[in-house]
């Protein structure tokens, strides 16, 4: 067993056991598990019960009720040909890998989406049929869950069958477990990822400075042959403040990663608390611009119906 295949499994995965670690009471057992892996627990300040991060997976604050949230609020469900295939955009097709994530948060739209129906390396066969059939796909888009929770054995059979097919140029990989388990940017995933004849784009998902980790930033820097990006969710409590955007993008950029998306929060039922209102998202954006340079300033977006709006702040 690698080593973050140990961490994974050793991560915090109750109430009980989250409460007694961060010396709180902020966790409840509830239908969408808790999951907080270790190297990023290890993260937290456990003498503020603000700390930025642990706010992401906390989850026993009041409900706030009369908000237009739902329970799959961009129901891609709708947008499936085939089982484990999303396709809403002409050139690209998302595949669902793998229901498994190495840390659960509690703003993530997905957590009620329904993965016994979308399995895209169990179907492969029929994936790869849709995808030839389409010649207009250029790029596979790698999703989960998160596709890095598979080991780097499966990722290679899956990267492999992919580079098979003639017109696609590019594999994107949107991840988070990179951020929050830097031990699994193993030798092998790197080396899988540096030498694949695609064009491979990673997109990070962090959202606060406080993520990046002194191992995170030397592992990441490995990837050389990889382009970097990141996108953030605006999470009320979390990274709602100039500085704290600001922070982030600085940091990401000393690591090599890009600024690249900036989310508004997707409504999923029970993230009511992390909503930050559209003038406060705009205003922030147009402080944001004028504190940084422009290549450190993410897009600030909100997904509608399966289409990006960009927001001009
Ligand atoms: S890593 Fe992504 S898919 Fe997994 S729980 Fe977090 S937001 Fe959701």
């Amino acid at each position: 067993m690698n080593h973050w295949q140990y961490n994974s499994r050793h991560a915090l995965k109750d109430a009980k056991q989250c409460n007694n670690f961060f010396q709180t009471t902020a966790f409840k057992d509830q239908s969408f598990p808790i999951k907080v892996p270790l190297e990023f627990a290890n993260l937290i300040d456990k003498s503020n019960p603000d700390d930025p991060l642990l706010k992401q997976v906390a989850n026993s604050h009041s409900l706030i009720k009369g908000l237009d949230f739902n329970p799959s609020p961009l129901a891609d469900e709708k947008h499936s040909p085939v089982n484990g295939l999303i396709h809403k955009y002409p050139n690209r097709v998302l595949l669902i890998t793998t229901r498994v994530c190495t840390i659960h948060c509690q703003y993530c739209f997905r957590q009620n989406f329904d993965y016994a129906s979308h399995d895209a390396i169990n179907n492969w066969n029929s994936i790869k049929n849709y995808i030839h059939q389409h010649t207009d796909i250029n790029e596979v888009i790698l999703s989960g869950g998160d596709q890095l929770s598979l080991s780097d054995d499966k990722l290679h059979w899956l990267i492999s069958n992919i580079e098979q097919i003639p017109h696609i140029k590019t594999l994107r990989i949107h991840s988070r477990t990179l951020v929050v388990t830097p031990s699994r940017i193993t030798d092998q995933l790197v080396k899988l990822l540096n030498s694949s004849k695609l064009n491979v784009v990673v997109v990070l998902h962090s959202n606060h400075a406080n993520e990046l980790s002194g191992e995170f930033v030397k592992r990441i820097n490995k990837l050389k042959q990889v382009t970097l990006l990141n996108q953030s969710v605006l999470l009320k409590g979390v990274n709602d403040s100039v500085q704290a955007l600001s922070d982030l993008s600085l940091r990401l950029f000393d690591a090599g990663v890009l600024p690249y998306y900036l989310h508004l929060l997707d409504k999923v039922s029970g993230a009511e608390h992390f909503l930050v209102d559209d003038e406060c998202a705009k205003e922030l954006h147009q402080q944001l611009k004028k504190n940084l340079s422009g290549y450190l300033v993410p897009r600030l977006v909100r997904d509608e119906n399966g289409e990006f709006k960009a927001w001009i702040g």
